[in-house]
C-alpha cells in the first residue's frame, strides 16, 4: 500500500532505479544479494525483493510470485540453496516458493497461510518458526521474528551477524503497508512495530525498494503515522455520526489514488476494528446511518 507517511523515518541507503531491474543480481550488504522480480505495480513498487543469502546461495528469503523467468533466475542464481523462507503468504511472496523449494530439495520456512481469500494457499512449509527460533545457515544465521499485522502469519528475519532486518511488508521505506483487515490487525501492528524496537536493528531489507537505515526513526515514524491516522477517524466518526466505511473512506483518504482507495479502505476498516475494541467506537445497524449509499457493507460506525 502505498500510502506515504511523514516524517524524518529511515536513512536511503540506495537511489538507483537500475537497481531494481528483474533478473538482475545485486549486492546489497556482505553475502546479501537482491533479484527483483518482474512485478512492477503501484502495490509492489519496482517489484517483490527476493533476497540470495551466501556466497555459494544458502538461503533465499520471499521467492515471490509465480513467475517462470523469475524462477529460473533463482534456480541460477540459487542452484546449492537448503532453505526457504517466506515473510508471509500474499501473492506477491510466496507462490514460488513450493516450485523452487521442491526443485532444489530445500526446506521451506514460514507460516501456514490463512484462508482468507487474500493468500496463496499453495505454500506448505516444511518447517513453522517459533518465536525466536534461529535458523543456523553456516557463516551466517536468520533469527525469525513475530511480526503479525499486516498480515495474521507476517515473520521477520533478522540476519546475524550484522543486524539487518528482512522485513517483508512490514516495513517498507516511506510507505505505510496496507493492513488488510480483518486478516490484517491495527492493535497487532503496533504491537509488532513496538515490540522489534528490542532487537539489535541496523538495517532494513524490505520486500519492496531498497535498503535504508535508522530502523528506530522508521519504526517510530509508521508508528507516529498510524496513530495520526486513528485520531483522523475518530474526529471524523465524532463529526459525522453514524456513518459507513465507504462514506468515511473519502474523508480520511482524499489524498489516495482511485486504483488505491481499496486497499486503503482495508486499512480504515482495521483501524475501526482497533478503535472498537479499544472502546472508542461501535459497529450497528446499517438504519441508523446518516449515509446508506453502500450496499455491499450493511455494517455502520460511531463514536
Ligand atoms: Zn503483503
Amino acid at each position: 500500500m502505498a500510502a506515504r507517511h511523514d516524517g524524518a523515518g529511515g536513512g536511503r541507503l540506495e537511489g538507483t532505479a537500475s537497481a531494481f531491474k528483474p533478473g538482475v543480481l545485486t549486492p546489497v550488504a556482505p553475502l546479501v544479494r537482491r533479484l527483483v522480480a518482474p512485478n512492477a505495480s503501484l502495490m509492489t513498487g519496482p517489484g517483490t525483493n527476493t533476497y540470495l543469502l551466501g556466497d555459494p546461495v544458502v538461503a533465499i528469503i520471499d521467492p515471490g510470485p509465480n513467475d517462470a523467468g523469475h524462477i529460473a533466475a533463482i534456480l541460477a542464481f540459487a542452484p546449492q540453496a537448503r532453505c526457504v523462507f517466506v515473510t508471509h503468504t500474499h501473492a506477491d511472496h510466496s507462490p514460488a516458493a513450493r516450485v523452487v523449494g521442491e526443485r532444489l530439495g530445500a526446506e521451506q520456512i514460514g507460516r501456514l497461510p490463512p484462508d482468507d481469500g487474500r493468500q496463496d494457499l499453495s505454500f506448505r512449509p516444511d518447517t513453522q518458526p517459533v518465536r525466536d527460533q534461529i535458523f543456523d545457515l553456516g557463516e551466517l544465521a536468520l533469527k525469525a521474528i513475530d511480526t503479525p499485522g499486516h498480515a495474521s502469519n507476517h515473520v521477520c528475519y533478522l540476519l546475524q551477524p550484522g543486524g539487518l532486518l528482512f522485513s517483508g511488508d512490514h516495513l517498507l521505506e516511506g510507505v505505510t503497508p496496507v493492513i488488510l483487515a480483518p486478516d490484517g490487525d491495527m492493535a497487532a501492528y503496533l504491537d509488532s512495530l513496538e515490540r522489534l524496537k528490542s532487537y539489535p536493528l541496523e538495517q532494513i531489507a524490505p520486500g519492496h525498494g531498497g535498503l535504508y537505515g535508522a530502523p528506530m526513526q522508521a519504526i517510530d515514524a509508521v508508528i507516529a503515522h498510524r496513530l495520526t491516522r486513528e485520531r483522523e477517524v475518530l474526529a471524523a466518526l465524532h463529526a459525522v455520526g453514524a456513518v459507513s466505511i465507504d462514506a468515511l473512506l473519502p474523508q480520511i483518504y482524499r489524498h489516495v489514488p482511485t486504483a488505491l482507495q481499496r486497499f486503503a479502505r482495508c486499512s480504515l476498516e482495521a483501524h475501526l476494528i482497533k478503535l472498537e475494541r479499544d472502546g472508542r467506537c461501535r459497529q450497528h445497524g446499517l438504519q441508523d446511518a446518516q449515509d446508506t449509499q453502500d450496499t455491499q457493507d450493511t455494517r455502520v460506525w460511531s463514536a
